[in-house]
């Protein structure tokens, strides 16, 4: 018997032993049983010589693979994964796969599609008689360009049928399609600086070479990514281009389509159906597809002959991967690159700070795009409107209930900006702006009214809710973190006349839903569009020419370090939107805090402003990018549970004295949202300079945590390396 390591969606870290007569290559995927129950698994390592008894070792029962295995490289970037992410491996496997192929049955590879054309012969035939007016259409479409069957079915559903019967003619050609075909150039030719972009990374190709793409909403982007795509792909090389949402952003595939028609192109999403994602998933596998578009779970796509990564947007927290394995998509890409040994371009107005800081040290290099593409596109004027001392009527001031009913009497589209992020509540002076921050961190105070108390969610401090403002005496301190509702409702008394349109997560669950009120505000039948930060993401409403933020301040009592970062690339995206094309947009900001860095540098347009001081900030505060974190999390049904545990764990660490010196460990303490389906969330944050005493660290955390989960069976956990939520 040989034996073989298997990666099983278990969770358990070691790898699973099981015996097969052969020696079987690693990557194959098999069926084995576990529990009674047959599961799909991977071949992780043959030959191994096992430490168990081997009259319990259990027998392979089937190879699924046919012919084909997941590759080297895929298995150590997964490895890689499950090691980074301190997740076990078996469950990191199988969460990069497709659901068909983690299911124990055999699938069949996808044929690689064919294109007919009319051969010199079928050329000179005459054409179908015009009134069968399909089959002509079919005939025409032939003349025209090669095409697939795919694309010949949209003409005519019967096409098949007689594109065999013009074969057995001997008018027609058949021919393997080509991942990549003919790409068409451009219709736009680009600027110097976009030209300069290009290049820069083109000459890079063949190599390990990362790109900070740092351009303005709408400078152009995307244009020089589909360059740079276009030379790589005509190379034979395949491309992985990562995006955080496909279903909002149609505008772009459109894009895709017009510049790379003749590109065989796949698309992975979660709301791609599982059968289709498995066809699409081994299309790049087998280097069939050359672009593989997808958002981030399409990072661990196999592709043999990968040349470019893009990821749009990387700033956006939806890269980060929140449940089961917490993955960050965008490091993993940057990962992949330098394992693929090729350019990785990460793009965005509005970069992560991580990222910027890394074009400060010279570890990524950056590009620059500082003008709109568009010549006749003006950015918009950005003003903040100061609203300590006017009254306001349902969140509203006075100048802006005006510029929106001037707005909507002219026929113009405005959009309202509501700031619904979920934030802890907070207490702040309405007269003086004042907020409440802990006096050991430099986190905001949390707001926690039926204790009555003022909470640091960083170190545990806490005080009694105070009466007044201590700055300048007001008694009337507000809490923050309610009233969007109203305001929604307040706009339609408002504006009686003006069509309003809400645009949430809620009214866009479905693909469908996006669509339709895309083409809805299109075709301008909104006056109004009610939006949260879903609206923020890369849209185009050309006419849009006011942009109104009513409670953007939430953000800034927040006690999360990276809130003022988020809120700015918010802001940012949003007055993006206004002034495209050709018609120039106002913005018009309420605050109480117009001197606060973030306002500042929005209203200057100025990124770099802002990243300066914020990272300046940071490193002062010593937070990433200057330090690695790890937050690891207990949940129960009670707080006292969860931190117990937590504690236990500390405890134990600090008898042993095990902990490195340069490893700081704060808590155990509330997330800040505490509560979360009936469960109870604490959490411990590790946080070190050195990410190799980090991650040490965690694994002794981990190992602790595996050992006390018997005795604690009302207690689940979990380990979040590079945490985003707090
Ligand atoms: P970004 O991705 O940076 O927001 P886009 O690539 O979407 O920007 O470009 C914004 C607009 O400018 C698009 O309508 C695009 O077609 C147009 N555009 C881009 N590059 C050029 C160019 N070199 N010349 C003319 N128009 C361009
Ligand atoms: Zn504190």
């Amino acid at each position: 018997m040989i034996y073989h390591q298997l990666a099983l969606n278990v969770p358990l870290y070691p790898l699973l032993t099981y015996a097969h007569p052969t020696t079987l290559p690693a990557g194959t995927r098999v069926a084995v049983r576990f529990r009674n129950r047959l599961v799909a698994a991977i071949v992780w390592e043959s030959d191994i010589q096992p430490e168990i008894d081997l009259s319990k070792i259990r027998p392979i029962e089937n190879i699924l693979s046919d012919g084909w295995q997941l590759p080297a490289d895929w298995r150590a970037l997964l490895s890689f994964t499950a090691r980074y992410y301190h997740y076990p491996l078996g469950q990191a496997v199988m969460a990069a796969l497709p659901k068909g192929l983690r299911q124990p049955q055999a699938v069949p590879l996808p044929k690689q599609e064919h294109i007919y054309s009319l051969n010199a012969l079928g050329r000179i035939q005459p054409a179908p008689p015009a009134r069968y007016h399909k089959q002509n259409a079919l005939w025409q479409r032939l003349l025209a360009a090669p095409a697939t069957l795919h694309q010949l079915k949209t003409i005519h559903t019967q096409a098949s049928q007689y594109l065999k019967q013009w074969q057995q003619q001997n008018w027609i050609e058949a021919s393997h399609i080509p991942a990549c075909g003919p790409i068409p150039t451009s219709r736009h030719q680009l600027n110097q600086q976009q030209q300069l972009a290009s290049a820069e990374v083109q000459t890079r190709c063949g190599q390990f070479a990362p790109f900070l793409l740092y351009g303005i909403t709408g400078s152009g982007k995307t244009e020089v990514y589909f360059d740079i795509m276009a030379n790589i792909m005509q190379q034979g090389k395949q491309v992985l281009f990562l995006l955080p949402e496909i279903n909002l952003t149609p505008q772009l595939m459109q894009r895709v389509r017009q510049r790379f028609p003749h590109t065989v192109t796949t698309v992975l999403h979660s709301q791609t159906a599982a059968g289709q994602r498995t066809t699409n998933y081994l299309q790049a596998a087998l280097g069939q597809a050359a672009l593989v578009i997808g958002t981030r779970l399409a990072i661990f796509t196999p592709m043999p002959n990968l040349g470019l990564i893009v990821v749009d947007e990387e700033h956006d927290y939806s890269f980060k991967q929140e449940s089961e394995l917490r993955y960050q998509a965008r490091d993993l890409a940057v990962w992949r690159a330098r394992q693929a040994a090729c350019p990785v371009v990460l793009g965005s107005a509005t970069p992560s700070l991580e990222s910027w800081y890394k074009t400060r040290h010279g570890d990524y290099q950056l590009l620059q795009l500082s003008e709109r593409a568009h010549t006749n596109a003006q950015l918009p004027q950005i003003h903040l409107l100061d609203i300590r001392r006017l009254p306001l009527d349902n969140g509203i001031s006075d100048i802006i209930k005006q510029k929106l009913q001037t707005n909507v009497a002219r026929g113009g589209l405005s959009m309202v900006y509501l700031n619904r992020r979920g934030f802890a509540p907070a207490l702040f002076c309405d007269a003086c702006g004042h907020t409440f921050g802990c006096p050991n961190c430099s986190a905001k105070l949390v707001l926690h009214q039926h204790a009555g108390q003022l909470r640091c969610h960083h170190c545990d401090f806490h005080q009694p809710i105070p009466p007044s403002c201590p700055e300048c005496g007001n008694q009337d301190l507000t809490a923050v973190g309610q009233g969007t509702q109203r305001i929604e409702e307040y706009l339609q008394h408002l504006l009686p006349s003006a069509r309003i349109l809400r645009v949430d997560r809620d009214s866009t669950a479905h693909r469908q839903d996006w669509s339709e009120i895309y083409h809805t505000i299109m075709r301008k039948e909104v006056d109004v569009l009610v939006g949260t930060q879903m609206l923020a993401k890369g849209h185009d409403f050309p006419h849009l020419n006011l942009v109104v933020v009513l409670n953007a301040d939430n953000s800034l009592y927040s006690a999360d370090f990276r809130a003022p970062e988020r809120l700015f690339a918010e802001l940012m995206q949003v007055s993006g939107r206004a002034g495209r094309a050709d018609c120039t947009g106002e913005v018009w900001v309420q605050t109480r805090q117009p001197e606060h860095k973030v306002y500042q540098a929005l209203a200057a347009q100025n990124y770099v402003t802002f990243a300066t001081a914020e990272l300046a900030e940071r490193q002062e505060l010593g937070m990433p990018p200057f330090s690695y974190i790890a937050a690891i999390r207990a949940d129960a049904r009670t707080m006292n549970e969860a931190q117990q545990l937590l504690r236990q764990v500390q405890q134990g660490i600090e008898q042993q004295h095990a902990l490195p010196a340069n490893v700081n460990v704060f808590g155990p303490v509330p997330m800040l949202m505490a509560r979360l389906a009936g469960y109870e969330r604490a959490q411990v944050f590790l946080e070190s300079k050195n990410r190799r005493d980090l991650h040490h660290s965690i694994s002794l955390w981990q190992n602790w945590l595996l050992h006390l989960e018997k005795s604690n069976t009302h207690t689940r956990w979990l380990i979040d390396v590079d945490p985003l939520e707090m």
